[in-house]
C-alpha cells in the first residue's frame, strides 16, 4: 500500500479523497491554487503546496506544477478526482514516466474510452448496443446530410472527444443539421483541439442510467449496481439516484451485465461508469465510459456500503478486489442533490461570492459531502458546485421524505444556490412517480 498521495484537484472531492487516505491510514498532500489559498479543507491534508495562480490553466490542469509538487512531496501516488486532468492519457503517462502511480485506469483503455468513437466500436465488439449512428467519423456536410435522411430526424451531433455537454448539437432538419455541424466543429475544436464530430440518433426523452464498475489489474470485474441521472439541465446532471425507478428487473441485470462485458473488452481497471439511454420501451443504448470517480459516486457507496475511493486507491496499489460479484449487496434507496451556486431564478447565473450563512442538515438517513464553511468565498474560476447532499432510506419514498426535510434544513446566504429548485423537483408529481427524463427539468423550469 501507498505511504503517501497527492489529491491533484480541490473542493468537496479533494476533501474526499483527503478522508479515504486518513482512512486508509495514508499521509495526504494537497495543492492549490491562489484562488483556494487558505480554504479550510486545505488543513485537513498533511502539507498543502501552491501550484500557481487562479486560471486552472495555470494550476489545476497545469501538469508541470502538479509533478513537481508530486516530487517535492515525495508522494508514491497522484489521485486526479474528477473534471480538471483525471481524463488525461497524457498526464496518466507523464505520471508513469516520474513513477508515480496515477490512480485510474491505465493510459491505453483511458485514451480509447475517451474517444466515443472508438468506445461505440468497443461496444459493438463486446455484443453492447449502441445508439444507432453514423459508423465513424463525418467528414462532410453531404455525408451528414445523407446519414441524417437515412436515420431519420431527429439526430445528435457529438464530438468524439466531447465532454459536460459540450460540442453535441441536436438537428431536427436539414439546415439545423448544417448549422449544427459547423458549431458543434468549433465548439470541439476550442474545448477539446480536436473538431471530429459524429452523429446519432436523437432518442426522444430518454432516461439516464449508469452502471458503477470496479475492475482490479487481475481481471476481477464487479458492478455496483446503477444509477438513475435523469434529472439534468444542459446535460449537466442535478439529482442521482439508486436503484433507477421503475426499471424492470431483467432490464437492469441486462444492462450491468453489458457493462462488465465492456469493462473487460477495454482492458480497463480502477473505477469507472458505464453510460446508457432507456428510451420509453425500456431498450437501453450505450453512450460513453467515464474513466474516473464521478461526482455521484456516493449513491452508489450509500446503497452498497463499499467505499469506492477507498477501493480506487487499492486498486492503484495492486490489490485484488477483496469481494465477488455475489458479494455485493444493496439495500434501500439513495438519492443525492448536486448544490450549485448558482440563481435557478436568473437562468442558472454563476453566484460566487462569501458564504455569509451556511446551515447544514443531518440526522439521520442525511450525508453531506462539502469542504464549505460559513464564512468561505466560493471562487468564481472554477465548477460552481458547493455541496452534495445525499440520503440514504430503506424505501424510495422514505428517501423522498428524508431529502425534503433536509433541504429545508439547509440555510445558506450570501450566495445564491440550486437548493430552491431542488425543493421544488422533490415536490413534482412525476418526479415522485420516478417518471422523468433527460428533457424533465428544460420542459418544466427552463424559460420560465
Ligand atoms: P458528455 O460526455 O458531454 O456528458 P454524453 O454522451 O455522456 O455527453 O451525453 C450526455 C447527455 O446527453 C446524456 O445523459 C443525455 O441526456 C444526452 N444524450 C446523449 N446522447 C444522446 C442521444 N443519442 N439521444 C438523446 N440524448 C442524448
Amino acid at each position: 500500500m501507498f505511504q503517501r498521495i497527492l489529491v491533484a484537484n480541490r473542493g468537496e472531492i479533494a476533501l474526499r479523497v483527503i478522508r479515504a487516505c486518513r482512512d486508509l491510514g495514508i499521509e495526504v498532500v494537497a495543492v492549490y491554487s491562489e484562488a483556494d489559498r487558505g480554504a479550510p479543507y486545505l488543513d485537513l491534508a498533511d502539507e498543502a503546496i501552491c501550484i500557481g495562480p487562479a486560471p486552472a490553466a495555470q494550476s489545476y490542469l497545469n501538469i508541470a506544477r502538479i509533478i513537481s509538487a508530486a516530487e517535492i512531496a515525495n508522494v508514491q501516488a497522484i489521485h486526479p478526482g474528477y473534471g480538471f486532468l483525471s481524463e488525461n492519457p497524457h498526464f496518466a503517462d507523464v505520471c508513469r514516466d516520474c513513477k508515480i502511480e496515477f490512480i485510474g485506469p491505465p493510459q491505453q483503455a483511458m485514451a480509447l474510452v475517451g474517444n466515443k468513437n472508438e468506445a461505440r466500436k468497443l461496444a459493438k465488439k463486446a455484443g453492447v448496443p449502441v445508439v444507432p449512428g453514423s459508423e465513424g467519423l463525418i467528414q462532410d456536410e453531404n455525408e451528414a446530410l445523407r446519414l441524417a435522411e437515412e436515420m431519420g430526424y431527429p439526430v445528435l451531433i457529438k464530438a468524439a472527444a466531447g465532454g459536460g455537454g459540450r460540442g453535441m448539437r441536436v438537428a431536427r432538419n436539414d439546415i439545423n443539421l448544417r448549422v449544427g455541424l459547423k458549431s458543434a466543429q468549433q465548439e470541439a475544436e476550442s474545448a477539446f483541439k480536436d473538431g471530429s464530430v459524429y452523429l446519432e440518433k436523437y432518442v426522444e426523452q430518454p432516461r439516464h442510467v449508469e452502471v458503477q464498475i470496479l475492475a482490479d489489474r487481475h481481471g476481477n470485474v464487479v458492478h455496483l449496481w446503477e444509477r438513475d441521472c435523469s434529472l439534468q439541465r444542459r446535460h449537466q446532471k442535478l439529482v442521482e439516484e439508486s436503484p433507477a425507478p421503475n426499471l424492470p428487473g431483467p432490464v437492469r441485470d441486462d444492462i450491468c451485465a453489458a457493462s462488465v462485458r465492456l469493462i473487460r473488452e477495454a482492458k480497463y481497471f480502477n473505477a469507472g461508469t458505464c453510460e446508457f439511454l432507456v428510451d420509453k420501451d425500456n431498450r437501453f443504448y450505450f453512450i460513453e465510459i467515464n474513466a474516473r470517480i464521478q461526482v455521484e459516486h456516493p449513491v452508489t457507496e450509500l446503497v452498497t456500503g463499499i467505499d469506492l475511493v477507498q477501493e480506487q486507491i487499492k486498486i492503484a496499489a495492486g490489490e485484488k478486489l477483496a469481494f465477488a460479484q455475489d458479494d455485493v449487496r444493496r439495500a434501500g434507496c439513495a438519492m443525492e442533490c448536486r448544490i450549485n451556486a448558482e440563481d435557478p431564478a436568473a437562468d442558472f447565473r454563476p453566484s460566487p461570492g462569501v458564504v455569509t450563512k451556511w446551515q447544514t442538515p443531518g440526522g439521520p438517513g442525511v450525508r453531506l459531502d462539502t469542504h464549505v464553511v460559513p464564512g468561505y468565498r466560493v471562487p468564481a474560476n472554477y465548477d460552481s458546485m458547493v455541496a452534495k447532499l445525499l440520503v440514504h432510506q430503506p424505501t424510495r419514498a422514505q428517501a423522498l421524505a428524508t431529502m425534503r426535510r433536509a433541504l429545508n434544513e439547509f440555510i445558506v446566504e450570501g450566495i445564491k444556490t440550486t437548493i430552491p429548485l431542488h425543493k421544488e423537483i422533490f415536490n413534482h408529481s412525476a418526479f415522485i412517480d420516478g417518471r422523468v427524463d433527460t428533457t424533465f427539468i428544460e420542459r418544466n423550469w427552463m424559460g420560465k
